[in-house]
């Protein structure tokens, strides 16, 4: 069995490339990007409302209602993977994200998004992958007793541009930092070393609920701000004389609940909620974009994608789970929610994105 050391003192690890025997897909594959349809919920359903999108096959989408020729969006879109109303959560997982996911035990920084419009399930998704993900990494760490593992736990909130710790203990915004080694870190943030599993899910349940005292004191809901659960994995060959590159390995997962997607203008902003608006379509464009290049990117335009930075493009691996509801009334959002996924997945279209 591998074993967990729960010494906090060792800082300095580098990051190496991926074990070649495990998971070597990972090298030179884009982002991999898979769409989600909920099912219609009880009010959509007491509405009478119809699903408008069909999922033609695993990897096919298709809007089944006939649109103007004129508006030249497509119909049919075609991603890694498609999971239709009827997919469990932990079908989701491990038919795409899991390879994803477990990437980190590797050495390879990875990053998980969520991404849809309020009520999409962007939050009932990433709650089970997160849990799948952090299970299998587990399993691993337990299986590998030629090792030595860390793990660490954090977590953050993104609301307003302001960067708060949902471990911490006041909410007093944490400020970013470039650190020359280890790039943009986020100040005073608390990093727990995790014990096992139970404690684990303990820090999972403190978050939950702080996320939901911030919502009430903030007078706002978790649709407005970005969360992110942060698991670092460092691994140590037990056997010190041996050469082996892989003697000391380091990365983190990350899995990001992105707020909704809908534009300021349709929920109808004045005041404050206009500036909210402008910073998530900020957070969102600029990762629209860095997910677009990928190189010579604009990170430092969001502190979303500042913090992220070492965690999308270069070595990292990256999944995005766009999530849609298939109500007539959320057509509109639905359709741009596929138009981010496209461009995300380098598809091109010849329609202007939104997000
Ligand atoms: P978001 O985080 O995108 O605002 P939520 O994850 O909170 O949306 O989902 C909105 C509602 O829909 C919740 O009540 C959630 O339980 C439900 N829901 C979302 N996705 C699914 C799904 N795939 N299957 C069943 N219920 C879902
Ligand atoms: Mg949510």
């Amino acid at each position: 069995m591998g074993s967990f050391r729960d010494d906090e003192s060792i800082h300095s690890f580098q990051s190496l490339q991926s074990d070649s025997t495990i998971l070597s897909s990972a090298q030179g594959e884009k982002i991999f990007v898979a769409v989600r349809l909920r099912p219609l919920d009880d009010k959509e359903i007491a509405r009478n409302e119809a699903s408008e999108w069909e999922c033609i096959n695993n990897t096919t989408i298709m809007h089944n209602k006939e649109i103007p020729e004129k508006s030249m969006l497509p119909t049919t879109y075609v991603f890694d993977k498609v999971f239709a109303c009827e997919s469990s959560t932990k079908e989701v997982y491990e038919d795409g994200l899991k390879n994803v996911a477990l990437s980190v035990v590797t050495g390879i920084n990875t990053s998980i998004f969520a991404y849809g419009q309020t009520s999409s399930g962007k939050t009932y998704t990433m709650r089970g992958i997160s849990e799948y993900a952090m299970a299998d990494i587990f399993d691993y760490v337990h299986e590998h007793d030629e090792r030595e593992f860390v793990l660490k736990f954090s977590a953050i909130e993104i609301y307003n541009e302001s960067v708060r710790d949902l471990l911490g203990m006041d909410s007093t915004p944490l400020r970013l930092l470039d650190d020359p080694e280890r790039g943009t870190v986020v100040e005073k943030l608390t990093e727990v070393t995790v014990r096992d599993w139970s404690h684990l899910k303990e820090l999972m349940a403190i978050c939950e609920a702080e996320r939901q005292i911030g919502e009430t004191s903030l007078n706002a809901t978790s649709s407005r701000s970005h969360q992110i659960i942060r698991l670092t994995v460092e691994s140590y060959a037990q056997d010190f004389s041996s050469a082996d590159d892989l003697s000391s390995l380091a990365a983190s997962v990350s899995f990001v609940d992105l707020a909704g997607s809908e534009r300021s203008s349709q929920t109808l902003a004045v005041g404050s909620r206009l500036k909210e608006g402008s910073h998530i379509n900020r957070s969102l464009l600029t990762l629209g974009t860095v997910i677009r290049k990928l190189r010579h990117v604009p990170f430092r335009d969001s502190k979303l994608t500042r913090i992220l930075q070492n965690s999308l493009g270069g070595n990292a691996r990256t999944a995005i789970i766009c999530t849609m509801s298939p109500a007539h009334c959320h057509a509109e959002q639905s359709r741009n929610t596929l138009l981010f996924a496209a461009c995300a997945k380098q598809v091109s279209t010849n329609a202007q994105v939104n997000v």
